[in-house]
């Protein structure tokens, strides 16, 4: 589950960071990650409610082999996978911090503390290794092409299973999906530039990025609440097309003026499944 700390920036480094990486050296820092005397090795089987649904859901995925790496958050945190979890795909295990929230707790820039103001809260560590789990079933059917597919794909099949806690689609919006919304907003240009013509800034004039992030951090009190709202809408509306079109469909496109027809143009790997 990608945490969004300072938004797209972090997500750029982070991305950067990968590819920079060759798949040696992500190996060196994921080993280091799991020799830590402080990280603990487990096994699917310790999440039997996770187990049972998954198994449920998919029952031609058999995902029950995949380890489970519960990693300090610090160290985490430092080794640059900027996250609460991560699936590793050719290594075919998983990584979740020990804490996690749905917002990046080190970030310090007025923009970020107001967000964590906003939506921060602490989460349950099998609120994301459920999550995780999601990407291996994925990954097991050929993975899909785009990252928000593949994101959305998780995020949905999800739903269930913490309905199944007791989760209203509110608790679920605001506690899991949102973090992911929220990012899908700040890289919607379109509605970026709406809002701030809103707000009555013209951004254009802040083309070098300081002195955008200054502009960001200037208005943050009055642009982070419709950034939430739209958030919000934006997750509601995958819970509500994931009820409507199913599990074997991923949206790829959030944007709630986008109706059945953007829903269509998707992969259907319903068959594998
Ligand atoms: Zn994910």
């Amino acid at each position: 589950m990608p945490s969004f700390g300072a938004w797209k920036d972090q997500i750029k480094k982070t991305y950067k960071y990968y590819k920079d990486l060759s798949t040696l050296e992500l190996e060196y820092v994921i080993n280091k990650i799991i020799k830590n005397n402080k990280t603990v090795k487990k096994s699917v089987s310790d999440w039997p409610k996770i187990l049972d649904y998954i198994t449920a859901k998919f029952p031609k995925v058999d995902i029950s082999n995949v380890p489970v790496y519960i990693v300090p958050h610090l160290a985490m945190y430092k080794s640059g996978i900027n996250g609460n979890g991560c699936y590793v795909t050719h290594l075919d295990i998983i990584l979740v911090s020990d804490k996690v929230y749905t917002v990046n707790a080190e970030s310090k820039t007025v923009f970020n503390k107001i967000v964590n103001k906003c939506i921060g809260i602490e989460l349950n560590v099998e609120d994301i290794v459920v999550h995780e789990l999601l990407h291996a079933v994925s990954n097991r059917t050929g993975g899909l092409k785009s990252s928000k597919a593949e994101e959305e794909f998780v995020y949905t099949n999800c739903i269930p299973f913490y309905k199944s806690k007791g989760m209203t689609d509110k608790n679920i919006i605001d506690t899991i999906i949102i973090p992911f919304c929220f990012n899908d907003v700040m890289v919607d240009s379109d509605f970026i530039s709406k809002m701030w013509n809103n707000v009555g800034v013209n951004i254009d004039e802040h083309v070098l990025k300081a002195d955008r992030n200054k502009v960001y951090n200037k208005y943050a009190e009055q642009i982070v609440p419709i950034i939430v709202e739209e958030s919000r809408i934006r997750a509601q509306n995958m819970i509500d097309l994931y009820y409507k079109y199913g599990q074997n469909m991923a949206h790829c496109n959030l944007n709630p003026k986008s109706g059945i027809d953007a829903r269509l143009d998707t992969i259907d790997f319903g068959t594998e499944l």
